[in-house]
């Protein structure tokens, strides 16, 4: 069951319309250490993903959120198989993917990601047309075809070809490069789009105008999307459900709006209570987020917020909450919510 999933989009529903596009189990991948001979543990080990389960519904959009280094990105190469998991199971529209009911490249075909970095993620010597049509021709389409298609695809995405198709990344702005990059990411009909800070390197005007051309284009397109961005008013208006993560872990999972205005989590807590306010009123003395920043090597036992949490009790530093606690109709990973835990200062959920 998909907490506070949206209904599916019609077709394409190799797996039956029920069943989740992407679903992720206990996704791990850990970075570098030292030692481990003689079954000695490694240390050092950087815990990038520890240990993430989600699933992603047909047609909606998954928002995922935490601080740098939380393990956002490293999710999404880990989906996208640009990073090879330690350990997990991806499952694509109910078929495990990389097996021979779903290859890795009809998987890649299927999955596309558009990436923060507009410029570095073009080729320079590749005009905006040939940079648009290179996926067709590769999978097998005419250079006619193809071009036809990157052409549509330009006038999809705002960028008329007559004006555009010739030119090189260099004589267009950060914008419209963002632009090619999302027509290049829909030149191979995906399913899913992983944004990863799309929109992040953007001013605020030319951002709010990609916005609404990523909503047009899951619309027309019957896209499903994963939202990756540290900005909380981005993912409020772009996500259906929020998945919000710390050091390598799913705090808290639901739908956006429940996530907005009864977090169960204290981490979700302290990072909304972050966003800034407009509001002279409204302001906070107090830095919402105590303590040193995150550090995914040897991340903290038990619960990993507990050395910043202001609701921490002496069970939160040996025994780790499990992502199974209601709160309201979305789920969070604390003890203050579970009301077996025996934490002092427990939260009726
Ligand atoms: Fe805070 Fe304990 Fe909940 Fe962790 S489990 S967020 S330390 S109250």
């Amino acid at each position: 069951m998909i907490i506070g999933a949206p209904p599916e989009v019609e077709g394409r529903d190799r797996g039956g319309a029920g069943t989740p596009l992407l679903e992720v189990r206990g996704l791990a991948k850990h970075f570098g250490g030292r030692g481990g001979l003689f079954g000695q543990a490694k240390t050092g080990v950087v815990r990038a993903v520890d240990g993430v389960d989600f699933s992603v519904a047909k047609g909606e959009t998954l928002g995922i959120v935490g601080e740098s280094g939380c393990g956002k990105s490293t999710t999404a190469r880990l989906v996208m198989q640009i990073i090879k998991p330690d350990l997990g199971e991806i499952l694509f529209d109910g078929e495990a993917v990389g097996t021979r009911a779903l290859g890795l490249r009809d998987f890649r075909r299927q999955v596309q990601m558009v990436f923060q970095d507009s410029y570095a993620s073009l080729n320079p010597r590749l005009t905006v047309e040939d940079t648009v049509a290179f996926g067709p021709r590769v999978h097998g389409a005419s250079p006619a075809a193809a071009l036809a298609k990157a052409h549509d695809l330009l006038h999809r995405v705002g960028l008329e070809p007559g004006r555009f198709a010739g030119r090189y990344p260099h004589e267009i702005s950060g914008g419209q490069r963002q632009r090619v990059n999302i027509a290049r990411a829909l030149s191979l009909d995906p399913r899913l789009v992983i944004l990863d800070e799309a929109v992040s390197a953007l001013d605020k005007s030319v951002e709010a105008q990609v916005l609404n051309l990523l909503l047009d284009l899951k619309r027309d397109f019957g896209l499903t999307y994963m939202f990756i961005t540290h900005d909380l008013n981005v993912v409020r208006f772009m996500s259906d459900r929020i998945m919000v993560m710390y050091l390598g872990k799913v705090a808290e999972v639901g739908a956006s709006e429940a996530i907005f205005e009864t977090p169960g989590h204290p981490y979700t807590a302290a990072l909304l209570n972050s966003m800034p306010s407009m509001d002279p009123d409204n302001r906070t003395e107090e830095a919402p987020l105590a303590g040193d920043p995150p550090n995914p090597i040897n991340p903290p036992s038990g619960c990993r917020f507990h050395p910043r949490c202001k609701s921490a009790a002496t069970l939160c530093s040996h025994a780790e909450p499990a992502l199974n606690i209601m709160v309201g109709d979305h789920l969070a990973a604390c003890h203050l919510v579970d009301p077996s835990s025996g934490h002092p200062r427990l939260v009726a959920a």
